[in-house]
């Protein structure tokens, strides 16, 4: 393993990258993994108290990372101050840029660096990307660890000898008749990049893994820094389920904010709870986590409103004294009835955690994972 390159693991406070980061501790531990969580200041206390838990679990302090070091605020409240006290949005989201990716960025400086991200095998999306060249994102729940711009340049059409080559020295001889075949038809409408990948991944996962690595010896790629790098061998897969599986596993508890509460509304009973990390305001949350706030933690529920001023709100369509009313807060809690009982059968799933965290609704990758 080279020393030039770093391994990182941004800890979000949330189930899957604390999953991740157990998995990786366990099954690699010689791959020196620094940990770091980018602090807003704004988090909840359950979440706090959960990455010190981790911390002894992993044997290994998880790094606090913190814009605005030099302010005696927050660093929330300090930029908010810069912004005017213009409150962040799904559209103007200043505060992942100033408080995650820019601490990050920062910490990582100019070192080559491997980021591990901990996107699960069922989830469609792609994660932080770094736009700095130093940073490689790896995605190791995924059948597919490698990032799109990775696999743009593994797939395209120029490559298609360089990679032919490469598979020919790999690939085990009862494959390497349809492996070829599969490498040498260009991409197409007929044969579009998604359809090329899957069959390439059928036909092995970690034969796939060696070719992009060796592919990457002759790129400036950070990987490309690395002598060998075990992660190509892995053909685990990891959906929702398995992620309690390795918590279970490794004798963890998940962070207590997901705990389920009872609640009952018009003679009905239901569950809440909150489904993800992040600041106790933020503007990502369905309504019925607000009204979860509300209930169990009055006192951020109060200090959340105190943000709102000037015409501000957390939500586009109402203000936080809005949500509260007493008809409001029936009809979100019957609403939300409603909408888990459909997506519960939508889903598959009764998991209160997947219901709440629909990936159909909009959220923030740096924040929750
Ligand atoms: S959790 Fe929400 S409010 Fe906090 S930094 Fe992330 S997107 Fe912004």
């Amino acid at each position: 393993m080279s020393k030039k390159l770093r391994h990182l693991l941004g800890i979000s406070g949330g189930k899957d990258s604390a999953a991740l980061a157990m998995y990786l501790h366990n099954k690699y531990p010689e791959l020196y993994i620094e940990y770091y969580f980018c602090d807003t200041g704004k988090e909840l206390d359950e979440t706090y108290n959960f990455l010190n838990e981790l911390q002894a679990y992993l044997g290994k302090e998880i790094i606090r990372l913190r814009a605005a070091k030099n302010s005696h605020k927050d660093p929330f409240d300090y930029f908010l101050s810069k912004y005017d006290n213009f409150l962040p949005s799904a559209n103007a989201r200043w505060c992942t840029k100033n408080l995650k990716l820019e601490p990050f960025e920062e910490f990582v400086g100019n070192d080559a660096a491997i980021s591990y991200v901990a996107i699960r095998g069922d989830e469609k999306r792609e994660g932080y990307i770094s736009t700095k060249p130093n940073i490689q994102s790896i995605f190791p729940f995924r059948r597919n660890i490698w990032s799109m711009e990775i696999l743009n340049k593994v797939l395209h059409n120029e490559n298609i000898k360089r990679i032919a080559e490469i598979y020919k020295n790999m690939a085990p001889k009862e494959k390497t008749e349809r492996i070829l075949e599969v490498v040498l038809e260009p991409k197409s409408e007929k044969n579009p990049f998604s359809k090329k990948l899957n069959l390439l991944l059928d036909l092995g996962i970690s034969i796939f893994n060696h070719v992009v690595f060796e592919f990457l010896k002759n790129t400036n790629y950070p990987l490309a820094l690395a002598e060998n790098f075990p992660l190509v061998s892995n053909e685990d897969v990891f959906f929702i389920d398995d992620i309690f599986g390795l918590f279970k596993k490794y004798g963890v508890s998940i962070p207590k904010y997901y705990n389920e509460v009872e609640f009952e509304v018009d003679g009905k009973k239901g569950k809440y709870s909150r489904s993800r990390s992040g600041c106790y305001f933020c503007f990502f949350q369905q309504k019925i986590e607000w009204i979860w706030l509300y209930e169990q933690h009055a006192n951020l529920f109060k200090k959340a409103m105190k943000y709102e001023k000037n015409g501000y709100t957390w939500n586009e369509d109402e203000s936080l004294a809005d949500i509260i009313k007493p008809e409001r807060i029936q009809k979100i809690k019957e609403d939300y009835l409603r909408k888990s009982k459909n997506n519960a059968t939508a889903l598959k799933s009764d998991k209160l955690i997947d219901i709440l965290a629909d990936d159909t609704v909009l959220s923030c990758v740096n924040c929750f994972i």
